[in-house]
């Protein structure tokens, strides 16, 4: 038996077309195949808000957060249970990521601990959609109003998920998507940023092509600027046609990838009810998941064993606050606790439900 794959794409015949399509017409870099993706993306979530592609998740956030005006001298709120790449935008902004707790539930940012981390210097929240799940969102907006912050939600775990009945991207201050290799579509790598702010937008339109003003609308109608102004610092962080293509064709597939997720959760969920395994506390009806995440007792021990047994598993995440750029002197007690007992089961579009039913078998063989 091959070995089992925590994740992975899911690449077929519809995106080796799209992606022959683009380099037979030997432009490669932004064209209209990105304009195409951002309007398709607008429609496929019904969203009012503008949408921005750049090349990874990571760049969405740290232009998200440059064109809400967090900069040096800011504190940005982050829960320290997430993918390094959050904290690397914060910092990269010039601001300090300031690790927050999560809950023990659901392990989504715990607003009472962020509460009590404001200072005259926090600028923003940037929660993290954690396995999928922002279904506390509310109390987000409330502690932002409240100290009048700015809200960068992390929603690389979430594309296509539901809050309120409402897709993701729809309400809400900034979102940032990752459309990396095994997130729920993937564009080959590349991320998207949406937000209702025009002059958020514009700044990140143009930041993404180095601030030169307006390429966006020049490259979209097939020309280019010679001729122009840069007035900010700006990065290559635009998406290219290559990567649109393989985009717009999973988006395509989007229907597909969202029942057999769907559908790996709700096996986990009805077949593996033991006692040693402690499922979080998500809204389940609403989300597609990108990873499956269980608290397991003697996690390391039963990782060893099913990597043994040829099934690959994961850990999401090391907290950012233990790491020696993003250390605090302060602990956070929920996240180091999960950091001990989290383990990813595969969790991916083409699992099989015969690999699925051998995963639960060999969960339950290692507790015997
Ligand atoms: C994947 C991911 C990112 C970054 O996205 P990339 O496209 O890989 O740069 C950010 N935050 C979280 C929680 C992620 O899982």
């Amino acid at each position: 038996m091959k070995r089992i794959r925590l994740s992975k794409s899911s690449i077929s015949n519809v995106e080796l077309t799209a992606v022959a399509e683009v380099l037979e017409k030997e432009y490669l870099g932004m064209g209209e195949h990105v304009s195409f993706f951002e309007q398709e993306i607008k429609k496929f979530l019904n969203t009012s808000k503008q949408v921005v592609c750049v090349n990874t998740g990571t760049s969405a956030l740290h232009l998200a957060l440059l064109g809400a005006g967090v900069g040096f001298g800011d504190e940005v709120l982050v829960p320290s249970l997430t993918y390094v790449a959050t904290f690397q935008a914060v910092s990269a902004s010039g601001a300090k990521p300031v690790p927050c707790d999560v809950l023990p539930d659901n392990l989504f940012l715990d607003t009472n601990d962020a509460k009590n981390r404001i200072t005259d210097k926090t600028k923003a929240i940037l929660p993290v959609h954690y396995a999928s799940d922002s279904s506390r969102m509310n109390e987000v907006y409330e502690l932002a109003r409240d100290n009048n912050l700015r809200v960068i939600e992390d929603a690389a775990h979430s594309f296509g998920c539901k809050r309120q009945g409402k897709k993701i991207g729809v309400d809400g201050d900034v979102i940032c998507f990752s459309f990396d290799g095994i997130k729920n579509i993937t564009s080959g790598e590349g991320g998207a940023i949406l937000s209702g702010d025009d002059e958020l937008i514009q700044l990140c339109q143009d930041a993404r092509l180095l601030s030169v003003e307006k390429d966006t609308e020049k490259r979209y109608s097939g020309t280019r600027s010679w001729e122009f102004d840069v007035k900010n610092q700006g990065f290559r962080y635009h998406m290219s046609n290559i990567m649109a293509a393989i985009g717009r064709a999973q988006l395509k597939r989007y229907p597909d990838f969202s029942i057999a997720r769907k559908r790996l959760a709700e096996f986990y969920l009805k077949n593996l009810k033991i006692a040693e395994i402690v499922f979080l506390k998500l809204d389940y009806e609403n989300i597609v998941p990108h990873i499956f995440v269980v608290r397991a007792k003697n996690r390391d021990e039963l990782r060893l064993f099913l990597d043994n047994a040829g099934i690959e598993t994961g850990i999401h995440y090391k907290p950012n606050h233990l790491l020696s750029l993003f250390k605090s002197e302060y602990h956070l007690p929920e996240t180091e606790k999960a950091y001990n007992d989290i383990i990813s089961l595969p969790c991916h579009a083409d699992l099989t439900q015969d690999e699925q039913v051998y995963v639960i078998e060999q969960i339950k063989k290692f507790y015997e």
